[in-house]
């Protein structure tokens, strides 16, 4: 059962662009809104725009000097000298930088108050995830982290913890710097070996610090992980750890970056198993977290074919009304596609791959299988620091 659901949404969420060359195009999000939407998803939902993250907020994770360089950069984006992070070419300065990132991070903050207060069940911010920005400074297309901003404001109204599961096909660096001495945060990372991916790191070995040592988890996959591979990892690791931590609330990451069409990752992951996996999200948690869930965007730069359904069907999961796979998508969207890109929008919310087939890590392991070897290390490099076998 799922109570309501809210969907943050802002439309001035889309002035977060980092300029016609960069792979983060807005029309993302756009075009997410407007597939939920056409599916009346939005009706199901109650549609919040939450207020900009303040400086306040924003100093529970960023440094005060950080935040002076972005207000500095968004007045005079020419200025920005790669200090930072800011000005280069994964984060180019703009004008208005400070205001709208601040306004995305607000929308996850808002989220976790709303599920925190009970206000909603689950709570969905697809223009978030920001999973790479540091305390103090920007990385990886990420100005401000709202998951990590999200988390801390968790912590400040009384949480005592928190999950983090992040399946974005990058390693969730920026909230596991923000939470490597925390115990109070599980940060999870499912991801694309660092051997072949930026931010290369989230290496299974690094496992927390002080009192947070076990308290960060990563699975790095082999590049070409598919469907089965990737489905499978997932249930090796996921649920075991979540049923020992026992979390209040349960945010999770959903980059759509995995995909095989996605131009700037190498996994092989279908539309279908991304679904798959928001399933096993709301799932666990109901399963763990009390059904308290945050469930933020990410990564996806397929940002016709795959972004705006991926999280479409994340809106449906949250909302409780679950898009089915084989669905046609409606003319009036793909029209809007078209006018927006000129490119032709897929036809259905499926890549032909439903139900994912996958085998349960329970039935066995064979040690020769590259992502079995993944799952073994991760399970022996952190199971143990939290009493469970490895
Ligand atoms: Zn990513």
């Amino acid at each position: 059962m799922s109570g309501r659901a809210q969907l943050m949404w802002d439309e001035a969420v889309t002035g977060y662009d980092f300029g016609p060359s960069h792979p983060m195009d807005p029309v993302r999000l756009d075009l997410t809104r407007r597939l939920v939407g056409a599916f009346g998803l939005d009706r199901e939902v109650q549609v919040v725009a939450a207020k900009p993250a303040g400086e306040s907020t924003l100093r529970l994770v960023h440094r005060e000097d950080y935040i002076d360089a972005v207000k500095a950069a968004s007045a005079d984006p020419a200025g920005a000298d790669g200090s930072y992070g800011l000005g280069t070419l994964d984060d180019p300065a703009f004008a208005g930088m400070h205001e709208v990132s601040a306004l995305i991070a607000g929308q996850s903050v808002g989220a976790a108050e709303a599920v925190w207060r009970g206000d909603a069940e689950h709570a969905v911010n697809f223009a978030g995830g920001l999973h790479h920005a540091m305390p103090g400074g920007a990385s990886g297309f990420c100005i401000y982290n709202d998951a990590s901003l999200a988390i801390a404001r968790l912590l400040e109204l009384g949480a005592e913890r928190v999950a983090y599961v992040d399946v974005d096909v990058h390693h969730g660096d920026g909230v596991q710097a923000a939470f490597w001495e925390d115990p109070r945060v599980l940060t999870i990372s499912l991801h694309e070996h660092p051997r072949t991916l930026f931010p290369q790191t989230g290496w299974p070995q690094e496992t927390g610090a002080g009192a947070g040592e076990g308290a960060a988890v990563n699975l790095a996959l082999p590049a070409g992980t598919g469907d089965a591979g990737w489905v499978r990892a997932f249930h090796a690791v996921v649920p075991e750890l979540l049923a020992e931590f026992r979390p209040q609330v349960l945010v999770t990451q959903h980059g759509a970056d995995t995909h095989f069409e996605d131009p700037l990752a190498h996994l092989a992951v279908s539309l279908d198993a991304q679904r798959a996996v928001q399933v096993a999200c709301h799932e666990l948690a109901h399963a763990y977290a009390g059904g308290r869930w945050v469930a933020l965007g990410g990564g996806g730069y397929a940002v016709v074919d795959v972004v705006p359904r991926s999280w479409t069907h994340l809106v449906g999961i949250a909302a409780g009304k679950p898009v089915a796979p084989e669905t046609v998508i409606p003319e009036s969207w793909r029209r809007e596609v078209f006018a927006r890109t000129r490119q032709l929008g897929p036809q259905r919310m499926t890549d032909g791959r439903w139900p994912v087939a996958y085998e349960e890590w329970e039935a066995g392991y064979d040690p020769a299988d590259r992502v079995d070897q993944a799952v073994l290390a991760t399970r022996r490099a952190v199971f143990p620091l939290r009493g469970l076998l490895p």
